[in-house]
């Protein structure tokens, strides 16, 4: 079945989205194929969900700001919030982010086509040294470091790479090679422990074999049958598909997220979809 007629017109896939097909080919489904809108809480209770959601839009924006040249001090958030002081003065004092040369893009948005598709990217930071190197920083508000193999393996980090390998050449130029970026997790609760991801050009196939693989086997998918439920059944209880799939009525505890792992994406980050640029490769 062709992609189009499954798909609302103009559909982006995104990390988010592809995500949430290897979480659960039946969320991909019901979520973007049929466009339902499930009101239920993703968890308990609801406050809490709501404030590691602010937080976490004000801290990207608090970096973003200062990346665009603001000076810290006006924009330095107030005392009322004494997490997100400390995750701004831990930012201050990130001096590899600081001590990097090179132009800054904060909120950097990559789209482009991908396999027949269209993809997008939303680079919390980009910092480029002509000739040398780029650097993708991603800020996590998480309240610990997430595992390394975890973030290896999540659409995340191989949409990311593989687009910026991708549109990289065009938008910064032909020095571009794929040994030359880099991807960091930073987390402001744990300042000391980025989690960074190198490229080369093997890893690069290897990411863009899987995300073919995986844009062919949703084009695939019937749209008028059920596609599968997760096996995870721990997923369900974040989900706000759960009584939809009779998985459940009552929201999972906040504090019983995956170690928070699954948090960001039941947010959906901070993600901007308006005024993405086209960048062609
Ligand atoms: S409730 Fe479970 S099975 Fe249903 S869409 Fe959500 S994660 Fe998938």
């Amino acid at each position: 079945m062709a992609i189009e007629m499954m798909l609302p017109e103009g559909f982006t896939f995104s990390q988010a989205n592809l995500q949430d097909y290897i979480d659960c080919p039946r969320r991909f489904q019901l979520r973007y194929v049929q466009g339902q809108q499930w009101p239920a809480m993703v968890t308990e209770p609801q406050s809490e969900y709501e404030t590691f959601k602010r937080r976490g839009a004000q801290f990207h924006r608090l970096v973003e700001r200062h990346q665009l040249g603001l000076p810290a001090a006006e924009i330095a958030p107030g005392p009322d919030d004494l997490l997100l002081s400390a995750w701004w003065d831990a930012y201050l004092g990130f001096e590899k982010l600081h001590m990097l040369p090179g132009a800054r893009f904060p909120e950097l948005h990559l789209s482009a086509e991908l396999f027949g598709a269209r993809a997008m990217a939303v680079l919390d930071l980009v910092v480029v040294e002509p000739g040398a190197r780029v650097t993708i920083f991603d800020w996590k508000t998480h309240w610990h470091v997430l595992r390394r193999d975890w973030l290896a393996s999540r659409m995340q980090t191989v949409l990311y790479l593989y687009l910026a390998v991708a549109a990289g050449p065009g938008m910064w130029g032909d020095w571009l090679e794929p040994e030359m970026i880099s991807m960091i997790y930073w987390f402001p609760a744990e300042p000391d422990s980025p989690v960074t991801f190198t490229c080369s050009r093997q890893q690069h196939q290897e990411h863009g074999a899987r995300l073919e693989r995986l844009l062919q086997e949703i084009r695939g998918r019937a749209a008028e049958r059920v596609w599968p439920l997760t096996a995870e059944v721990r997923r369900c209880e974040h989900c706000q598909f759960r009584s939809r799939c009779g998985r459940g009525t009552v929201a999972g505890a906040f504090d019983e997220f995956e170690g928070g792992e699954d948090l960001w994406d039941a947010v959906g980050g901070v993600l901007d979809f308006e005024d993405v640029g086209e960048v062609g490769f």
